[in-house]
């Protein structure tokens, strides 16, 4: 009896949801497990809908960490979103599976409690549902299908404003001018660009995957190339480095995508990955939208040789995936990050924080926390941080491999800015994690030298 109320009490207290059928879930059941699981883990997810499509169906997002209703300074933001060609359908399941395996792996599994704890990670399943909806009317079909567009008819991948075409005056704005820009030309975009638009530039992403389907390989900036330069097809960006190191990350953690040559359709992938204008390019795509102006790195994933499989198949694409997904998360912490602050530790809005060598085409800037983000790869780099008003701070630094501690490094910029609005650095320089800057290095291994030259003298 006592062994009863015992399972009783347990059956009461932990959360109950059946596992998630590995099938295609209409709009419905979509939104249907998404409120179970917000629910049943209220603590660490909070729902919430960015916009609707053509035909009003919400754009939900499940976002999931230790504070997931706002941002936290400090905390980066992640996201990952599914589905934006309504036919390629692998993405939008494996993201449901992710949801239930990372809510239920909290506080039992020790890794998967710190990237819930240090990241906030926001899910979209679905960034075309009515294309999906479409899709789901016919028989799965491994080629491209007219569930691929939105309700218009309109690619939503090529459909961002592209920093190569007509957009100079968007590289000039400030940050919530460019909101404004979005506001004024409501015209051009379609609802569902709209809203992502507008997500990403009111939260701080820093990382990102659009999940698709049709080849097996991890794609990369720029997906459109500089029409008057020379073209030899690879579009390098300034971070050309990084993105590199995030999309093998993702094809060697896969189960084949690292081979290349998994797909039959498509050419032979080094490595399992490709710049995106070397493979074939394009403009107004989401990748370099959120790069350019969301400061936010984003791989495109192509997922699955086939876009629309029958379920059958959905199990071994989420084995093959799942290590890769929960991987790049924790990449999220490369780099620095840090804020921007005055004296009186106000922060410092619209700071540039600029690396020597990395000509962004619209410079990082700091939040309205003062936090700026950089992924980098570890090495000695120069920051060059500027305050609205035209005070700059030049300092080296020496990025360290921090990934373990679920944080990159910390570095906070102090500037004393006077009262009509002139500014000038005072070179303050915090380091939470106890590491040496290059030139204290420098320093050391001077004295060093200094040292070990008196002994043998
Ligand atoms: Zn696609």
């Amino acid at each position: 009896m006592l062994r009863t109320l015992k399972f009783l009490w347990i059956w009461i207290i932990i959360p109950q949801t059946a596992a998630l059928e590995f099938k295609y879930h209409n709009t419905k059941e979509l939104e249907s497990f998404l409120q179970d699981i917000n629910t049943n883990y209220s603590s660490i997810t909070h729902l919430y809908s960015v916009g609707t499509s053509v035909t009003g169906l919400n754009l939900w997002v499940l976002a999931i960490g230790k504070y997931p209703k706002d941002h936290t300074v400090g905390i980066p933001d992640v996201k990952y979103i599914g589905n934006i060609h309504g036919d390629e359908v692998v993405g939008r399941e494996i993201l449901l599976h992710l949801i239930e395996y990372l809510v239920e792996m909290y506080d039992k599994d020790t890794m998967i409690t710190n990237l819930i704890n240090n990241v906030r990670i926001h899910i979209m399943p679905s960034m075309n549902p009515d294309g999906f909806e479409i899709t789901q009317r016919e028989k799965p079909d491994c080629s491209s299908s007219e569930g691929r567009y939105n309700k218009r008819q309109i690619d939503l991948n090529r459909n961002f404003p592209d920093a190569f075409e007509n957009n100079t005056l968007l590289l000039e704005l400030e940050t919530s001018a460019i909101m404004d820009w979005i506001e004024k030309n409501v015209a051009r975009f379609e609802p569902e660009t709209r809203a992502i638009m507008r997500w990403i530039m009111n939260e701080t992403f820093v990382l990102s995957t659009s999940l698709h389907g049709g080849a097996l390989v991890a794609s990369y900036p720029y997906d459109d190339i500089q029409p008057a330069i020379d073209y030899s097809g690879y579009s390098r960006c300034p971070d050309d480095d990084v993105f590199v190191y995030l999309a093998k990350n993702y094809s060697y953690s896969h189960a084949t995508m690292y081979n290349g040559d998994e797909c039959v359709t498509t050419p032979n992938f080094k490595d399992g990955i490709t710049n995106g204008a070397d493979w074939y390019y394009f403009s107004g795509g989401m990748q370099d939208f959120n790069y350019i102006w969301g400061q936010c790195f984003e791989l495109t994933i192509e997922m699955s040789c086939c876009k629309n499989p029958p379920a059958s198949y959905l199990e071994e694409y989420w084995n093959d995936n799942k290590e890769s997904l929960i991987n790049l998360l924790k990449l999220v912490h490369l780099g620095i990050k840090g804020q921007v602050l005055n004296v009186n530790g106000t922060p410092i809005k619209n700071a540039k924080v600029e690396i020597q060598g990395r000509k962004n085409k619209y410079p990082f800037r700091t939040n309205e926390w003062g936090e700026y983000y950089r992924l980098l790869l570890p090495g000695l780099y120069t920051v060059n941080v500027t305050v609205p008003g035209g005070g700059s701070n030049i300092t080296e630094l020496q990025v360290l491999n921090n990934l373990q501690n679920f944080s990159a490094m910390v570095f906070d910029f102090h500037f004393n800015i006077t009262a009509n609005g002139s500014s000038s650095s005072n070179v303050a320089l915090q380091q939470d994690f106890g590491t040496a800057s290059g030139l204290q290095q420098n320093v050391i291994l001077l004295l060093l030298i200094v040292m070990f030259s008196v002994l043998i003298c």
